[in-house]
């Protein structure tokens, strides 16, 4: 087991690539929090699950872009199950409208779940693993923070180029201790695109090398590779996920 008796933090683990990372987790010996915002259902179900494999989880409603309440769920999260030595920074959302249509609010809601959101859990985790003097943070970013694909994701776009930053930064910070690492996927088969149409995904599928969108659970198999002893050598660094793409 990889992860045997770790506490894992994972954000937005009710659904998508946070779910598939909290099941994995668990398999590996992990002790899991599952951070939701509004799939209580959801995140419950999975507390089960892994209960039924043995493991340990709790499920914790927290708004990541609000500053109390991931306060609050950092310190449930060590009164409950003693310490946090890995955070996955993985809630996130997306707007996918045409540009100069844009919102302000919208602009700042993306920025403030995708990017601060990622600061604040960074921050208070790793307040808390600088005084156990390891840890290891997993940043979730994307190939739009290298690329411009659309521009009708501006702001996402914006805030996950600002997580690879993020992550750069923090590694210097926490190093040499604390690890800092970041995961850019293509596109994933998850609720995000569940509105896209088939037209578009056909489209997009010929553009990949592999010709097919990730799985959640391959997205996963790389973040656990970041969380274990196996990326011991490892911090600063982006880890592009996209099956192939020009
Ligand atoms: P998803 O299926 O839409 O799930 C999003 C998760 O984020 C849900 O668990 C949701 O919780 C949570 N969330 C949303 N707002 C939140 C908030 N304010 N506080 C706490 N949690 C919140 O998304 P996904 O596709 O798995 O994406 C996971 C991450 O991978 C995201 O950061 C996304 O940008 C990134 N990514 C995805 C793709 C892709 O193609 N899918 C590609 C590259 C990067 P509730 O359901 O409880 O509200």
């Amino acid at each position: 087991m990889k992860l045997k008796n770790k506490i894992a933090l994972i954000t937005g683990a009710s659904r998508g690539i946070g779910k598939a990372t909290a099941l994995l987790f668990a398999k590996e010996g992990a002790k899991v929090v599952i951070n939701y915002f509004s799939s209580k259902k959801e995140a419950l179900s999975i507390v089960d699950e892994i209960k039924k494999m043995g493991s340990e989880a709790i499920a914790v409603k927290c708004d990541v872009s609000k500053e109390n309440e991931v306060k609050e769920m950092i310190n449930k999260t060590i009164n409950t199950l003693g310490r946090i030595d890995i955070v996955v920074n993985n809630a996130g959302i997306v707007y996918d409208i045409p540009l100069f249509e844009r919102k302000i609010e919208q602009f700042k809601k993306t920025i403030e779940i995708n990017l601060l959101g990622t600061f604040l859990c960074s921050k208070y985790a790793s307040e808390q693993m600088i005084k156990m003097t390891n840890g290891k943070i997993i940043n979730i970013s994307s190939t739009n923070a290298i690329n411009s694909f659309s521009p009708d994701t501006i702001d996402y776009d914006a805030s996950k180029a600002g997580i690879i930053m993020l992550t750069k930064d923090f590694a210097k910070k926490l190093a040499p201790k604390i690890q800092v690492n970041a995961i850019a996927p293509g596109w994933v088969y998850t609720d995000m695109n569940k509105n896209l149409s088939k037209e578009f995904i056909q489209k997009e599928t010929e553009k990949i090398y592999l010709k097919r969108f990730a799985q959640p659970e391959e997205i996963a198999k790389a973040i656990l590779f970041f969380a274990s002893d196996d990326s011991s050598y490892i911090t600063g660094s982006v880890m592009v996920i996209d099956g192939g793409h020009d």
